[in-house]
């Protein structure tokens, strides 16, 4: 990862904020499920290591991420927790995946006849995707099912723990879709009991479903955008059905500071002009970071309040307009709290039309990451 001790820009992640939103959970789901801490894509942003280390400690039993990469990642960092991979992975890694104790997704009967049982060393641990709705991986009918087990029992090397499946609208407010992949579960587990008798364990639900019907979910959940405060949309924020604590911050400090007479440009393309004498402050961070362009005229915070960003950002800064002279050193909180007044994610998510996930994902490996 980047190491940067010599710049004023950085992310704060607050780890006992990690720790209150999966206590939060783990008090509103049933005694008998338990938690996936979902820490694929970097944490969301937020950092992976640190995060899986807190969330384990925190009460988290296992830990899910994308790639196969991610999961090697946590391993090489000491982390002994169990790991799921829950995108495909090619079966000529497979054995990598084995040798590490990593569970890998299962979905395609050729997938299991290309595994090279000789190249194994461990078992493979299989967790079963099913497809109920979202259209994206996973087996869709009993006859995709049935050709999976039999191959699974055809190889000594791979062993089925769990079967899942991944919901598309449990964040919505109109609950029918969801209902229908919960009924298309149940259709593939009712076929599913008739011809497996050994136990498997199921997760399905994400942060929306785990949240939202806690009675619904089985031995685990996939815990993820909620673990680190956010809600997955603005449905499930309304509800509340637990109180969460935003974990990633992002502040800098002014590293210039000027009054400028009115009529004057900043930034490329010329696009803003005072109006009259004004004072303008520079901030070291840009598109470079992760502060895309489109951010043009948002806010940020200096000494507990807003002062838009003017003119176009630049790939490693960018301008705004102050109300007075500030020194420089002065902090500058882009995502986050100055005394009472708050720059949410999910403000910046609804300026820049997209979802709250996307952003701390988009900040990027440029602006370090501290923990507090
Ligand atoms: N399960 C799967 C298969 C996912 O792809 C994701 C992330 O998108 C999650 C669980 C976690 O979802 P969320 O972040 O909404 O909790």
């Amino acid at each position: 990862s980047f190491e940067s001790f010599y710049r004023d820009t950085w992310v704060e992640i607050n780890l006992s904020a990690i720790t209150h939103n999966i206590e939060q959970m783990d008090k509103r789901l049933p005694p008998r499920t338990g938690i996936y801490a979902v820490v694929k894509a970097n944490a969301y942003g937020h950092g992976d290591i640190q995060v899986a280390k807190q969330a384990i400690e925190a009460g988290a039993e296992r830990l899910a991420v994308s790639l196969l990469d991610e999961a090697i990642k946590l391993r090489r960092a000491g982390i002994t927790a169990p790991i799921l991979v829950m995108g495909w992975i090619r079966p000529e890694d497979a054995p990598v995946a084995a040798d590490q104790d990593i569970a890998v997704p299962v979905f395609q009967k050729e997938w299991l006849e290309q595994l090279e049982q000789s190249a194994f060393n461990k078992p493979l641990k299989l967790h079963m995707k099913w497809d109920t709705g979202m259209g994206r991986i996973g087996i869709r009918s009993t006859e995709e099912l049935d050709g999976i087990l039999s191959a699974i029992e055809a190889n000594p090397w791979v062993e089925l723990e769990a079967l899942f499946t991944h919901f598309a609208t449990a964040d919505e407010k109109d609950l029918k879709y969801y209902e229908e992949q919960a009924a298309r579960f149940d259709t593939l587990y009712d076929h599913f009991k008739k011809v497996w008798s050994q136990p498997v364990e199921i997760h399905t639900g994400n942060s929306a479903a785990s949240m939202r019907f806690p009675e619904d979910m089985q031995h685990y959940v996939r815990f993820g955008i909620s673990m680190y405060g956010l809600y997955p949309s603005s449905v499930v924020k309304d509800e509340r059905p637990i109180d969460l604590k935003p974990a990633f911050s992002l502040n800098s400090r002014l590293i210039h500071v000027k009054e400028v007479p009115p009529r004057e440009s900043i930034s490329y393309g010329a696009t803003y002009q005072s109006e009259s004498e004004e004072w303008i402050g520079t901030v070291p961070m840009g598109y470079a970071d992760g502060w895309i362009r489109k951010l043009q005229g948002f806010e940020v915070l200096v000494d507990g309040k807003r002062h838009p960003i003017v003119g176009r950002i630049c790939m490693d800064q960018f301008m705004i307009k102050l109300d007075r002279e500030y020194s420089i050193g002065t902090k500058v909180t882009l995502i986050g709290k100055q005394d009472n007044v708050e720059v949410h994610t999910d403000e910046l998510a609804d300026y820049l039309d997209t979802i709250n996930y996307e952003i701390p994902c988009m900040i990027s490996y440029r602006v370090p990451r501290m923990y507090l």
